[in-house]
């Protein structure tokens, strides 16, 4: 027998959820976030009308995304980054295909 995982929110997780696709994070970074895989991230979009919601209302384009500047997971550098990147750019570019920062997330 297969058990099909199904991930559900809790109220604060929706919330976030939909505060993340308005700042327009990145899949991946929501994904991370939620530790759950990117595929899952688009279906639960779609699932709470998240996607649809926003997408027929207008959107500024010209609005910078959220930065931050917190320590670099990896190497602790404070260079400013999208908001939920837990590396930098330099670091995210080594680790591209690795998913062992993801266990530390909640060390920090
Ligand atoms: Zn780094």
């Amino acid at each position: 027998m297969v058990v099909k995982k199904k991930i559900e929110l809790s109220p604060e997780q929706l919330t976030w959820l939909r505060q993340a696709y308005k700042d327009r994070l990145h899949p991946e970074q929501m994904a991370a976030h939620l530790e759950c895989h990117v595929d899952t991230v688009k279906r639960l979009l779609d699932r709470h009308g998240i996607r649809i919601a926003l997408s027929s209302k207008h959107i500024t384009t010209d609005q910078p995304p959220p930065q931050w500047n917190r320590p670099c997971n990896m190497c602790r550098c404070t260079e400013s980054r999208p908001k939920f990147q837990y590396t930098c750019n330099r670091c995210k570019s080594h680790t591209r295909d690795l998913h062992h920062v993801h266990e530390d997330f909640h060390a920090y």
